[in-house]
């Protein structure tokens, strides 16, 4: 296993410390400008330290086309560096002038219905068009040379929220170049590679492709599969594209772009190769529900950033109080508000960071919450929680840069959500590949692991025990990379339609999972019987019974053992969950999907085995708290969190800490309702 990391890895190097701001609007208020003064003086009472600006900021920045003003942006970053803040600098090009869409229509998108989009909204560019990217690349070269060496600006921030497709005559094209490349040109490899003798639906030249969509073709699986891709390709190129200037005249400083949860189109992993940190917006549902269950889907999206480059990420946006997008929107509670800032550093960000600083008075985001309201004031909750989260993070400076070492890992694919999510088969009500992925990371969580959050194409020899759930596509390359692992000596946990199409999603032939996937779990799949939602069935390990949902696939042993039976249906008594050893490793397929009980017993067994360990080792922790670290390789650096609302919780700490909010030395740990605690190892 590799070596532990003994130093920083600052997400933003030329400032080692916690970041905590907003994206700011200033341009929104130019012709109240003594805004501005009043913004700086809250900003230093509300602790904070950074502001994000101009993300929508062209049609002030270049108000005619070749006409450019940085007026604005020269004093405001002025007024932040004078007021001992640092910004990080966006390029505007999330929307675009007025005068642009007018002159040149083709940077309009067209949607999958063949009509162009008129002037309106935001994201909505094509990423092809030659001229988009001539003037995004123009007014990123500008702002470079003028800011890229300012020593107020610590970081770019490319676009904003990327997302969407374009379906015009230039993205088609681009596709058609795009799948001439990857079949060398060779329209039978495609025809093959596409199963197209389907429907007499034989591809003569590739000419003849069109984007899947409405009005086109969509029952070619390996079509819809490489367009997702090309988007994704085409999104990460536009990026590539905005990047070229930047690092041309400002070559110290990290670039990201804010990443989205749960986003569909574009494949993270491809994109933040890219980039050189990872950073996203984070909008939980809290109070919808149990709030521990919405904390884990949080940690594992967090998880995920900080695994995209492995190092410190940054929370990007985050609401203060709330949103106005959502069917309903809450304001957070008194506690979760700064629990929920404090939960992205337990995870490895090195910022805090909202959306909005200051609420506009028109238009559609004006109800969204914002660190100042319509007030205008220090006088809010919002602002005094804020004040205290950015209180918190100057009491725990030392902990900016550190990481985390985690020794497990759930594997997470794209890919594969595009591939299980087109195919006609199994419950074609929905395949909930993201509610299962969390189902297994959840364990995790509740244990208070660390866990990382990879690509099946991630170097996995750094982690003791490896889930991927769902795995359904299985390329070449992750059928060798898994099979390398166990083979290593790591602890592979699999389940049902493991390894079931290939990169082209074709189905494997020779049975699942895929050739030499067999070997190595020991088994052979022959059938999956998916049941009714109503329906339950049930499997027995050592005794115990465990409800069954949805899916219980039926798998002959061919090597393995047997460490869970089915207990109902045609396939009573035969295998539920199976361990095989297979080089220095071992691998675990469990054949059927539980409704949480299952998982927990036979990934609880493992992690007594592979001696992996809480950060709380020995406490079984109440529901709803939980317990992560980051180390500098020297001190261990423990969040304890509760995200029960009324229920406090008494917890023992792994020997003498230093609790460092209170300035204590302590054994033992008493978190109150929704409340955080931070500690050093001695
Ligand atoms: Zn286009």
């Amino acid at each position: 296993m590799e070596a532990i990391c003994m130093t920083k890895k600052h997400a933003c190097p030329t400032y080692p410390h916690f970041l905590h701001g907003a994206d700011y609007n200033p341009e929104q208020w130019i012709d109240t400008k003594e805004i501005w003064d009043v913004d700086m003086d809250l900003m230093h009472k509300a602790n904070c330290n950074e502001m994000t600006v101009g993300i929508f900021s062209w049609a002030k920045l270049e108000p005619k086309e070749d006409q450019y003003d940085f007026s604005f942006l020269d004093e405001i970053i002025e007024k932040v560096a004078a007021n001992g803040g640092k910004v990080i600098l966006a390029t505007p090009s999330g929307a675009r002038p007025h005068w642009m869409a007018d002159k040149y229509p083709e940077v309009l998108r067209v949607g999958p219905d063949g009509v162009k989009e008129h002037f309106r909204a935001r994201h909505n560019h094509c990423f092809t068009s030659p001229i988009y990217r001539e003037k995004v690349q123009k007014i990123n070269r500008l702002l470079a040379q003028r800011y890229g060496n300012h020593p107020a600006v610590v970081a770019w921030h490319i676009s904003n929220e990327f997302g969407g497709e374009c379906y015009c005559e230039k993205c088609q094209n681009a596709f058609r170049d795009y799948l001439r490349k990857k079949f060398h040109n060779d329209i039978g490899a495609l025809n093959r590679a596409y199963w197209t003798t389907f429907w007499s639906h034989t591809y003569d030249s590739f000419d003849q492709i069109e984007a899947p969509s409405p009005i086109t073709e969509t029952g070619i699986h390996g079509l819809n599969l490489d367009w997702r891709r090309f988007v994704s390709q085409q999104t990460t190129d536009f990026i590539r594209c905005e990047i070229a200037p930047i690092r041309e005249f400002s070559p110290h400083l990290p670039i990201t772009t804010n990443m989205m949860f749960e986003h569909y189109g574009a494949d993270y992993h491809q994109m933040a190769e890219v980039l050189d940190i990872a950073s996203w917006d984070s909008y939980p549902e809290w109070h919808n529900g149990d709030d521990a269950d919405i904390a884990q889907k949080t940690a594992f999206w967090h998880d995920l950033y900080r695994s995209l480059k492995q190092r410190p990420f940054l929370l990007m946006e985050s609401t203060p109080s709330l949103v106005n997008w959502k069917p309903y929107n809450k304001p957070k509670r008194p506690g979760l508000d700064v629990l929920s800032s404090i939960q992205a550093v337990a995870h490895g960000s090195d910022s805090v960071q909202y959306f909005q600083w200051r609420k506009g008075r028109g238009s559609s985001e004006k109800f969204h919450g914002a660190v100042v309201g319509h007030d205008g004031t220090e006088n809010t909750r919002v602002f005094q929680s804020v004040k205290t989260t950015g209180a918190v993070l100057q009491k725990i400076d030392e902990i900016a840069g550190t990481v985390t070492n985690a020794r497990v890992a759930v594997i997470f694919s794209w890919e594969n959500m595009w591939a299980l999510d087109d195919c006609q088969g199994y419950a074609n009500a929905g395949k909930k590949y993201w509610e299962n992925v969390y189902a297994y990371h959840r364990v995790f969580w509740e244990n208070g692991i660390d866990c990382d959050v990879v690509s099946p194409h991630a170097d996995l020899s750094k982690y003791n025990l490896v889930v991927a759930p769902m795995l359904y596509l299985t390329d070449a390359e992750t059928v060798a990379n898994l099979k390398g692992y166990v083979f290593q000596g790591g602890c592979l946990y699999g389940t049902y339609m493991l390894g079931t199409v290939d990169g082209n999603d074709l189905c494997y032939l020779g049975g699942i999972p895929a050739g030499e996937l067999k070997e190595v779990f020991g088994i052979v799949a022959e059938e999956i019987d998916t049941l009714y939602p109503t329906e339950r069935q049930h499997a027995e390990v050592k005794g115990q019974c465990h409800e069954l949902v949805d899916y219980c696939e039926v798998i002959h042993l061919n090597g393995a053992n047997a460490l869970a039976t089915y207990l109902d249906g045609y396939y009573k008594g035969m295998c539920a969950v199976s361990e095989h050893h297979y080089g220095k490793g071992r691998a675990i397929y469990q054949a059927c999907r539980d409704s949480g009980s299952l998982k927990d017993t036979v990934l609880r067994q493992l992690l007594q085995e592979l001696d992996i360990q809480g950060n709380l080792a020995g406490e079984t922790l109440p529901h709803g708290v939980t317990a992560h670290s980051r180390t500098d390789g020297e001190h261990t650096y423990l969040f304890l969190e509760n995200y029960s609302a009324t229920e406090p919780a008494e917890l023992v700490l792994p020997g003498q800490m230093d609790n460092l909010l209170t300035g204590e030395t302590t054994d033992l740990c008493h978190l109150a309702p929704y409340s955080f605690a931070i500690y050093r190892s001695k």
